[in-house]
């Protein structure tokens, strides 16, 4: 059996942390399981859909490393055909009837039940409808909406992360699943794609473990197999508050604006809720090996963006040259070596701080003099090249033996004026990049 999940966002907004997780717990397990990712995006709320966010979507995705087939793509607002077979069929069956409440009367119906302390349950009232009363309430201008008759039994399902899980189905209302204007409802659309998709599993956020039973019952009536489900805990933020109120910021166009890593999104991600030690990577592959959803725990786990931002300083400080040159390229470093990469990566915040090493190995740069005298002597004993990076120490050792300085009065002049800074990256790896010409003058105070 080929394992086949999805991806199911609605593109009525921009992806975030808390859905980057599901997805990418998605395509972690089918790479784990070597199978099929489905992007599919849940547009039938045609109010709410904006074409930008369509679009932001798999943009969103290819960042974090997700990918899956051109024909792995869908959406729902493709499919309306699909659906309508399976009203047809619901209906011939007697699962899907017309109802027409109003919103108001429903409303009205549900605080009765509430005061008489009944729990707010549709009273399945339209099932009592004759074929002459529904006549007249057509004459009258209403439409109906249809709703899907439940059976009323406890559902149960072994969830891959909660263990399992039983849903007493006597206490739902009978689901709308078409609306009066013909819109048909994310529960209908869900099974139906997932069926005609062969999707194994549903892996998805907690907040769908109440949609669960109805849409087993769905998957039964309609004849399909039932898939295996995994339920996510939802992210709340560092201080245990949901997420939801800080979703622009944790946006991953936010993110990414704001130069995290994807690779360290992915390995958070991936670990959060584990118990397994959050640690950066040099590929997603790396997060596949040992992928198991069974290690994802129930309770809320906590995503600490401060976590993220030093994850992605240690992500970069990890990069391998083969993966930073062509981004180093797109910033304008085309000239970057590896010896530059090697010798910065583990001292960025972000990718585009490269720039900043980059003018101080090519300048121009204005040197910082702490002891002018010092630094002009050490640049008269400066070697010869050809320099690799053993002739910093080479170097330092003569000047001390000279100066009879040690530590900190040894070096520090001697950053501050080759690279206006007060620390970075090691000196023995910059000084040959910065090359003897310019390493002279800014030792004599020259802007080089
Ligand atoms: N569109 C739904 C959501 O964004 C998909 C839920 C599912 O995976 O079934 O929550």
């Amino acid at each position: 059996m080929t394992v086949v999940v999805r991806f199911a966002p609605s593109p009525t907004g921009y992806l975030h942390a808390g859905n980057a997780r599901i997805a990418l717990v998605n395509g972690l397990f089918a790479r784990a399981q070597s199978g099929r990712f489905i992007l599919r995006l849940d547009d039938t709320d045609r109010a709410r859909v904006k074409p930008e966010y369509v679009a932001a979507i798999a943009e969103d995705l290819h960042w974090l490393g997700l990918d899956w087939r051109q024909d792995d793509e869908l959406r729902q607002s493709d499919r309306l055909a699909h659906y309508e077979h399976a009203i047809a069929r619901l209906r011939a069956a007697g699962r899907l009837y017309p109802c027409y409440e109003t919103a108001s009367e429903l409303e009205a119906k549900r605080r009765i039940q509430t005061a008489a302390h009944r729990p707010p349950v549709y009273d399945r009232a339209a099932l009592k409808l004759t074929e002459s009363d529904r006549a007249r309430l057509e004459s009258e201008g209403r439409k109906p909406h249809f709703r899907f008759m439940l059976q009323h039994r406890r559902v149960g399902f072994d969830d891959l992360v909660r263990g399992p899980i039983e849903i007493d189905e006597a206490s739902q209302s009978d689901p709308v699943l078409v609306k009066e204007d013909g819109t048909v409802l994310y529960t209908l659309a869900s099974v139906v794609d997932d069926i005609d998709m062969a999707v194994t599993h549903v892996i998805r956020g907690e907040d769908h473990i109440t949609n669960t039973g109805t849409q087993i019952q769905l998957f039964e009536a309609l004849g399909a197999t039932v898939p295996a489900f995994a339920h996510l805990s939802l992210l709340l933020g560092a201080d245990g508050q949901p997420l939801s109120k800080r979703l622009d910021a944790l946006s991953l166009r936010n993110l990414r604006a704001a130069g995290t890593e994807p690779l360290a999104l992915d390995a958070l991600l991936a670990r959060l809720g584990t118990g397994a030690p959050v640690e950066p990577v040099t590929a997603i592959e790396e997060l596949v090996a040992g992928f198991d959803l069974a290690r994802f725990g129930k309770a809320p786990a906590r995503f600490d963006p401060a976590e993220l931002t030093a994850l992605s300083a240690r992500t970069l400080g990890v990069m391998p040259f083969e993966n930073a040159g062509p981004r180093l390229a797109a910033l304008g470093l085309d000239e970057a070596s590896e010896a530059f990469w090697l010798a910065v990566r583990s001292n960025l915040a972000r990718l585009d701080d490269a720039k900043d090493w980059w003018a101080v190995c090519r300048g121009p740069l204005a040197p910082i003099m702490e002891d002018a005298v010092f630094t002009e002597a050490a640049a008269a004993a400066l070697p010869p090249e050809p320099w690799d990076n053993a002739i910093w120490g080479a170097w330092t050792k003569a000047l001390g033996a000279s100066s009879g300085r040690k530590g900190k009065a040894l070096f520090h002049p001697l950053r501050l004026a080759l690279t206006a800074r007060g620390d970075g990256p090691a000196m023995a790896d910059l000084l040959p990049l910065i090359g003897r010409a310019r390493a002279e003058k800014r030792l004599r105070g020259e802007t080089a």
